[in-house]
Formats: structure tokens, C-alpha cells, sequence
């Protein structure tokens, strides 16, 4: 099985007009992204943002909680952070992983609305393929209005969106991480015991 990346992208994204811009970094998804990440075994999680400010401010979280009074307080919290890294771009995430792997990995783009002319797989299929290949696999998530239209084009598979249940399609990040990396990488759901009673 390959080691599975995940990325957050706050360039290039989309803003609600649909131009390319910068988002800024929401500190909560700094965490909780990696709390993710580790539960469900991803090797590294890349916050990725081209602005040096940005980069200072994500830093210093991952400092204070991998060396500083939040590593004795909350442990659990230090163990999760430290598979996040900060990136100026996509391409040095790309270079990151190739390092570490000896390959590139297989990009995956996540998304609340379908792309047309691009090939597409289901959770499941992309999971399986994650599961099948030994080479590393880089799930991407969007901020912002989500990813920009040049990201989507440059990955290699596009993951079909969450489809809920109430014609309602607003997943913050967070929440779309934990679905997707359940989807591709949670184990299959335990038979209740209670069946029947
Ligand atoms: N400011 C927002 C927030 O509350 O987090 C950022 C929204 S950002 C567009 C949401 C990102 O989560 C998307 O770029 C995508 O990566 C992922 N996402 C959201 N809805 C999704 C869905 N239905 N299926 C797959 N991924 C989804």
C-alpha cells in the first residue's frame, strides 16, 4: 500500500466570483486537519500557502505544540501536528513527497461541484486504487470558493463529490477531509451486534 499525502490549498483557489486569489489560513484547520490525517494514517498533511506571513503564523502553531508548553499539556494534539508541514506551493509539495517516496504521487482533486472532460472516480474506486498501488497518492482540498480550474486540470483523477442528502452542498473543509479520508482509507463498518434485537 502506498503512503497517502493530503494537501490544503489556499493558492490558487477560487473566490466567490470564480478569479483565482489567496485565501487565508483559518488557524482551526490547521489542527483539525491533522488530527484527521493521523487517525486515519495519512503520512503528511501539507499546509500550503505562498504568503511568508501565513507561513510564519503556521509555524509557529506546529512550534508551540511540538516543542513548546502545548507538547506537556496535550500530547495527543503535539503527535497529530507533527505529520503537518507548511508549503509555498503545490509544486513544492510535489517535490516534497517525490523526495521522501522516490516518485511522484498520484494527484486526486476533492470538490463540492463535478467537473466536466475530466476523469473522475468514486470514493470507492479511488480508494481501492490508493489501496492497490505502491506508489504515494496526494489528496488535494480547496479553501476559499474551492480549488482553482488549474489545479483540477493539472491532477490526475477527480474525486466525485459528496453527495448528501438535502440538496444542501456547503461542507466547510474540515468536515469534507474527515468524510473523504473515511471514504478512502476508513476500514469497512463493523456488523452491529444488536442486529435483529
Ligand atoms: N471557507 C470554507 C470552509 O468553511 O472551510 C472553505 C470551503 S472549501 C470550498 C471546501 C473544500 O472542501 C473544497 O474545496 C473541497 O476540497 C472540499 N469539499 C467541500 N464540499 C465537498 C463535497 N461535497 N465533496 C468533496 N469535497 C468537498
Amino acid at each position: 500500500v502506498g503512503a497517502v499525502y493530503c494537501a490544503l490549498v489556499h493558492h490558487p483557489v477560487r473566490d466567490r466570483e470564480g478569479r483565482t486569489v489567496t485565501s487565508a489560513v483559518t488557524t482551526l484547520d490547521v489542527h483539525d486537519i491533522a488530527r484527521s490525517c493521523r487517525t486515519y494514517g495519512v503520512a503528511g498533511y501539507f499546509v500550503v500557502t505562498p504568503i511568508e506571513a501565513q507561513q510564519v503564523l503556521v509555524n509557529r502553531i506546529l512550534e508551540h505544540w511540538r516543542t513548546g508548553a502545548g507538547k506537556t499539556r496535550m500530547p495527543e494534539r503535539s503527535e497529530a501536528l507533527s505529520i503537518c508541514r507548511v508549503s509555498a506551493s503545490l509544486a513544492d509539495v510535489l517535490v516534497a513527497i517525490s523526495e521522501r517516496e522516490g516518485r511522484a504521487p498520484i494527484t486526486y482533486t476533492t470538490a463540492a461541484r463535478a467537473m466536466a472532460a475530466k476523469p473522475t472516480m468514486t470514493y470507492a474506486a479511488a480508494g481501492a486504487a490508493m489501496a492497490s498501488q505502491s506508489g504515494p497518492s496526494l489528496v488535494l482540498f480547496g479553501t476559499g470558493h474551492g480549488l482553482a480550474t488549474e489545479v483540477l486540470e493539472m491532477a490526475d483523477v477527480g474525486i466525485e463529490p459528496i453527495a448528501g442528502r438535502a440538496g444542501f452542498n456547503h461542507l466547510s473543509v474540515r468536515s469534507a477531509v474527515a468524510i473523504s479520508l473515511d471514504r478512502l482509507l476508513g476500514s469497512p463498518a463493523t456488523p452491529s451486534h444488536n442486529q435483529g434485537g
